[in-house]
């Protein structure tokens, strides 16, 4: 059955209140054709990361939120809602636990079967706790990434650099943007020709061709003219890569984010095209699985030839190493993922991925937003930078929203203005506040965001589990628990967090807590594990962290 769902917009409300209106409005934005990537699938990003399990829960699910009291919470089960219970006002509307799998089942092959018998839903990470809002949600976070290469790597800037990937999808989609908001050439592989017209679409990137000539020809000149140009290249990276290689073009970085962390559905094998990989799938899906492993084994030979060759070359969180590891490739983790190498830092101050939609649906309500973090934050020099460059260049998609990478302290302080405008008019309805899971407290993944940690603790998954239990304890309007997300099953646990500014005055009381334990947990995950950054930031800003290394 297919269904079209559109954003919500306008002051009208169909539940009993604006936070489980809210609620609503997220799902269906994160269902939005504008916004999700197979909506018809309830599929948003990420491989198969769903909004819903099916259609009925999904029809469930609104209807119990039109009924949901203020003083209620509604409990969600992998995409199903299974129960509602009375609480309090300043608790959760909404607990969400998504893909969790006992950790001796926790591989793909378990979670295929619990998903055909109807008994799972994979959540990635904000589609199954409805907080994506499309592309831009992780532009920033790839374009500091690029911005931090560039500054270890190429004096700042990267212009006259050409950037090899691959992946043009949901979150990889946004990889051409950065690089050329970095001033420099990037090549975007994918096998998907319908991926790159959406692209383009939205202008995160400049041409599409099918043609291997013509897009090294076009990055050679944009090269030489220090320009800045994105180019989407259809064709599958397993076979495009050792091609490059083998003409002796040269590439000056190399990355990737096809989604490897999901063999079954996320890579194409190499030899077949879309249509027969769909056919595969679903006819032996043993074989296909074999067949993308050993591509993805490719794929990962090719990277490594170019870090030979001088390219600086970086896993970007879609654990295609470990795939490659497991098929005999030894050398597999010779580059490091991209926390380890960029993004660390960042959150050792409690940094992270600070993102907000307006509910009204008006982009005027971004625009007074970003105004008010132009006031809040004029020091911060990148994030200046970056808001003239996203209002310049990101195309909304489905509500308004924006995203900003904000540190402790600071994103409190903007939820509570923020607040403050929808309380005296100056935003017409409430904001939603929220971020994606890939944060500085949020996340086990020793692949990824915890890969390398200082004392060792890559593995442990208190961190975002006690981080799921602080925000709903601090009342976040919806909080969730995730497995899998970003690197697949058995490689992460994180969680979500969403709290809504509705202009009350127990809304300031909740985004005062929520947005204070939340990046603090980071602070005190990253404080624990030895870092001076965030010793010194924990006490610099008070945070209480009992027992605080010297
Ligand atoms: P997606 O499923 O929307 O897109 C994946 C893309 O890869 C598709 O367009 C597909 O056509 C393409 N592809 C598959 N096989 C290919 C091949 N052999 N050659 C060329 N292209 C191929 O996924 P997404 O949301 O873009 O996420 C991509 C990956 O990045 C996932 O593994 C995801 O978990 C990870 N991720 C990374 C971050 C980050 O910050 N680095 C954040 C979220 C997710």
């Amino acid at each position: 059955m297919s269904r079209e769902i559109k954003a919500k917009k306008g002051l009208e409300i169909e539940c009993k209140g604006w936070e489980q209106e809210a609620v609503l409005r997220m799902l269906y934005n994160n269902l939005d054709p504008e916004v999700a990537e197979h909506p018809d699938k309830l599929v948003v990003y990420g491989g198969i990361g769903k909004a819903a399990r099916n259609w009925e829960s999904f029809d469930a699910i609104v209807e119990t939120l039109r009924r949901l009291e203020s003083d209620e919470t509604m409990l969600v089960q992998s995409g199903k809602p299974v129960a509602v219970f009375k609480t309090h006002e300043e608790a959760p509307r909404v607990l969400l636990s998504n893909s969790v799998l006992v950790p001796k089942w926790a591989n793909w092959e378990h979670f295929h079967e619990l998903d055909k018998k109807g008994l799972m839903m994979y959540g990635q990470m904000t589609a199954g706790s409805w907080i994506y809002i499309g592309s831009q949600g992780i532009v920033q976070g790839t374009y500091e990434t690029f911005a931090e290469l560039a500054n270890q790597h190429f004096d700042g800037s990267l212009k006259g650099t050409i950037t090899l990937t691959a992946g043009l999808g949901g979150m990889g989609g946004a990889q051409p943007l950065a690089v050329t908001m970095n001033d420099g050439v990037v090549i975007g592989v994918d096998v998907d020709p319908s991926r790159i017209e959406k692209r383009i679409e939205t202008k995160y990137c400049d041409i599409m061709t099918d043609s291997l000539d013509e897009a090294l020809e076009k990055a050679e000149e944009a090269k030489k003219a220090g320009k800045p140009l994105a180019i989407g290249l259809v064709g599958n990276a397993a076979e495009v890569h050792h091609e490059i290689l083998n003409r002796g073009f040269k590439i000056d970085i190399i990355t990737d984010q096809t989604s490897a962390h999901d063999p079954l559905n996320g890579y194409v094998p190499e030899g077949y095209s879309l249509e027969e990989a769909d056919k595969l799938r679903e006819s032996d899906p043993k074989k296909y699985v074999k067949l993308s492993s050993a591509s993805m084994k490719k794929h990962v030979e090719a990277m490594l030839l170019f870090q030979e060759k001088g390219a600086v070359a970086f896993d970007y969180g879609n654990n295609i190493r470990q795939v490659a590891f497991d098929e005999g490739l030894e050398k597999a983790f010779n580059f490091p993922g991209f926390v380890p190498a960029y993004i660390r830092p960042l959150f050792c101050e409690g940094k992270g991925p600070f993102r907000f939609a307006a509910l009204s649906g008006d982009p005027k309500d971004i625009e007074r937003a970003d105004q008010l973090m132009r006031e809040l934050f004029p020091e911060d020099e990148k994030l200046m930078r970056w808001l003239d460059m996203a209002t310049e260049k990101i195309a909304f998609q489905g509500l308004p929203s924006r995203i900003a990478w904000l540190g402790y302290g600071e994103r409190a302080k903007m939820g509570l203005a923020l607040n403050e405008l929808v309380r005296n008019g100056e935003i017409t309805a409430p904001i939603v506040i929220g971020r994606d899971h890939l944060d500085s407290g949020s996340v086990a993944s020793p692949n990824r965001e915890t890969e390398s940690m200082k004392d060792g603790s890559d593995a442990v998954g208190d961190w975002a589990i006690l981080n799921a239990l602080v925000n709903t304890a601090a009342g976040g309007s919806w909080i969730s628990v995730h497995h899998g997300g970003g690197v697949g099953m058995g490689y992460s646990l994180h969680a979500g967090m969403v709290v809504v500014a509705d202009g009350s005055e127990r809304a300031d009381r909740r985004l005062g807590r929520v947005l204070t334990t939340d990046p603090g947990m980071g602070v005190a995950r990253h404080a624990d594990a030895g870092y001076n950054i965030a010793i010194d930031t924990a006490k610099e800003k008070n945070v209480d962290i009992p027992m605080l290394k010297e």
